[in-house]
């Protein structure tokens, strides 16, 4: 494949010792390194499919195809948003949100409080393996929450994405083992409030 047209795996922002103790050295090395990796590299072997099927002319199963593009790319662009949407404990990460944002939390929930119960309960019903994502909506500009199951299942067309935790067990199980919601509350030392609240600005004044 030629150099830009796939997908790359994205440099953290952070060092892999730098969300610990919340997130240990090893589990986001692993995340990073093996898991994220793994989407990135099936995304791309689909590309190259494609690409192989147009050069010989031949027929494809679409709806196989499309289906696993959906799971991979779906899987590699949440694990992009995921990564910003976090920062070290007491260095950007943690603490309350500001600004437009925590006006919004407010007028939507009531309370920020409110939001964090609404939020870690979309958290820790995810079915099986998925994601608790904050989102915004385009009609109704409102803050609504979505869970998406697998990478690519239950999403909302439209509704932009502001905040996700991943919930895959590979996310905790070496820091949390089965424990989802210890990591859950884990998360909450790690929010980078200043990205949701530019994912928020930027979406919400289009
Ligand atoms: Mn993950």
């Amino acid at each position: 494949m030629d150099a830009g047209k796939g997908y790359t795996l994205p440099h953290l922002p952070y060092g892999y010792k730098a969300l610990a103790p919340y997130i240990s050295e090893n589990q986001l090395t692993l995340h990073h390194q093996k898991h994220h990796q793994a989407y990135v590299t099936g995304a791309n072997a689909i590309l190259e499919k494609l690409d192989k099927a147009r050069k010989d002319n031949a027929d494809l199963d679409m709806k196989a195809l499309l289906k696993e593009l959906s799971f991979h790319l779906g899987g590699y662009r949440l694990h992009n948003l995921f990564w910003e949407n976090l920062a070290p404990a007491g260095v950007g990460g943690g603490g309350i949100p500001k600004g437009e944002l925590s006006e919004e939390i407010d007028a939507e929930f009531g309370t920020f409080e409110r939001f964090k119960k609404e939020f870690t309960l979309t958290a820790s019903g995810v079915e099986g393996s998925g994601w608790a994502v904050l989102t915004y909506c385009m009609n109704t500009r409102r803050l609504m929450m979505m869970q998406i199951e697998k990478h690519n299942v239950n999403i909302i067309p439209g509704f932009r994405i502001l905040m996700v935790l991943d919930l895959w067990e590979h996310a905790y199980y070496l820091d949390y083992m089965n424990d989802r919601a210890k990591f859950i509350e884990a998360f909450w030392h790690l929010v980078n409030w200043d990205e949701v609240q530019a994912r928020f600005v930027t979406h919400s004044k289009k």
